[in-house]
């Protein structure tokens, strides 16, 4: 690409605290009847009083703990002024030159993207426009906020989605929102440029796949004018879900005049060592975390090591398993070599997620919940020793596993299961493989020797993986050669 691109995002999180940010008011924003949670403070009526709750911000420094970010011990809030029908005090009480939290980052695997800083706000009130004119809804003001402002150097669309993803994973892994966006609990607005352009931002983006699409319009489209010789002002573009396009909705003076000043009705704060201290006894383990202990600890790949992690029992499920082959890992050979943990952990990563997951949208329990993780060991040492040589064969064992609960050994043991070492019937197989294919069988008498593979397969797949291979393939050939 010819430009820089320069992307930052700006994420708001309503968080997930009982009542409202300054008053007693239930924190339930999307209630079925409009106005029924609010009161005096939340209104901004003449003499209320706001009260900082307490759980909004040990919320917010969690999050800073969790992230690395500079705690402001002392801070205060400000008043942002500006007239809009849905902010009924006419200011929000916000935060600018104290924000609480500074200079966070957020670990990515690949990519470590700074946050410039975090800080809690109010959140405002809701326009309807109705058939019957404009309706205003306020149980939504002064529920909450966090915002999350990151420095602008987010490389991709798709990096800007993984970002997003990140943040919300956090902010479920540490309790303070649920983040779900459909649901406005958590915004994004993104902020895209190219380096010889102006800065457009863009809102109004549902979920992580318009993070993602609209960045990539933006870019398309920033491209086009600077190739014609224009300019690109700054403003704000509303993502357009049907028609996959941004459009623009307003250009931007540079940052409106909103007149900030110390909101005069809540004191300077400080945060004490204490409360620190019992915040980050209690943080739990970190998505970045639980990903890192598969790649470092059981050398599985970003990706793999993205997925499994997602769930806490599957994560418990993987490094059960991992430990019981390691501890195993010298008697798996291959050939000569002793199989390595990244083949390991490949292996095992493929089973869970291309057949376990698979399996489990037709039962009526997860996987973990019928296999234990060492009976699964068990099964992935016999598939990486090669005594369960087929494929066929390895899946018929583990779904009858995940329907019994019988552990690997128990199914080999089976009587259907069992190698079969009848001649006559594999002799018999064979021929019909051979008359099933018959212009497979003539390319090979003409040459085309690797087509043995084909009619192999054939072969395991007709006797379900229990004749070990060498022993059909001779018996192809020997059929072949006549
Ligand atoms: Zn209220």
């Amino acid at each position: 690409m010819k430009y820089k691109l320069i992307i930052g995002l700006e994420i708001h999180l309503q968080l997930a605290t009982a009542s409202k940010m300054f008053c007693d008011c239930p924190n339930i924003s999307l209630e079925e009847k409009p106005n029924i949670n609010i009161c005096s403070v939340c209104l901004g009526q003449p003499g209320a009083l706001p009260i900082l709750n307490e759980k909004a911000l040990e919320m917010i420094l969690k999050l800073g703990l969790a992230l690395n970010g500079q705690i402001q011990r002392k801070f205060y809030f400000e008043r942002k002024n500006y007239f809009y029908p849905d902010l009924p005090k006419g200011y929000q009480i916000s935060q600018k030159k104290v924000p609480i939290i500074k200079n966070a980052e957020i670990d990515l695997g690949e990519k470590q993207v700074k946050i410039i800083e975090i800080h809690l706000e109010e959140d405002t009130g809701k326009i309807y426009h109705q058939d019957d004119g404009v309706n205003l809804d306020f149980n939504r003001a002064g529920v909450p906020l966090i915002e999350i402002v990151s420095a602008p150097e987010i490389e991709t669309a798709r990096q800007a989605k993984e970002y997003c993803e990140e943040i919300q994973a956090i902010a479920r892994t540490l309790g303070i929102s649920e983040a779900n966006m459909e649901k406005g609990e958590m915004r994004c607005e993104v902020n895209v440029s190219l380096n010889s352009g102006e800065r457009v931002e863009i809102k109004n983006l549902n979920s992580f796949r318009a993070v993602e699409r609209s960045i990539e319009y933006e870019i398309k489209r920033q491209t086009k004018v600077l190739e014609e010789g224009g300019f690109v002002f700054l403003e704000t573009r509303g993502w357009d879900e049907k028609n996959n396009k941004t459009i623009s909705q307003r250009k931007k003076e540079e940052s409106g005049d909103y007149r900030y000043f110390p909101e005069p009705d809540l004191p300077v704060f400080e945060i004490d060592d204490d409360l620190l201290k019992k915040i980050k006894k209690l943080l739990p383990e970190l998505p970045s975390e639980k990903r890192k202990k598969l790649t470092n600890q059981y050398g599985f790949s970003q990706l793999y090591a993205k997925i499994l992690s997602r769930e806490d029992k599957i994560l418990k499920f993987v490094e059960e398993t991992m430990e019981i082959l390691k501890s195993k890992m010298v008697e798996i050979t291959e050939g000569d070599d002793v199989v390595d943990e990244e083949k390991m952990s490949k292996k095992v990563g493929d089973w869970i997620i291309n057949k376990l997951f698979g399996m489990e949208t037709t039962m009526s329990n997860k996987f973990y919940e019928k296999i234990k993780a060492s009976d699964f060991a068990d099964f992935m040492f016999l598939v990486l020793s090669r005594r369960i040589f087929s494929n066929q064969m390895a899946e018929n064992i583990l779904k009858k596993m995940y329907k019994t609960g019988e552990t690997a050994e128990e199914v080999l043991n089976d009587e259907s299961m069992q190698k079969t070492d009848d001649c006559d019937q594999i002799k018999k197989t064979v021929e019909l493989v051979l008359e099933n294919y018959p212009e497979v069988v003539v390319d090979y008498k003409k040459g085309k020797k690797s087509v043995i593979k084909y009619l192999l397969g054939q072969a395991m797949f007709a006797t379900h993986g229990k004749v070990e291979p060498k022993k059909l393939e001779k018996m192809i050939l020997k059929y072949l050669e006549e």
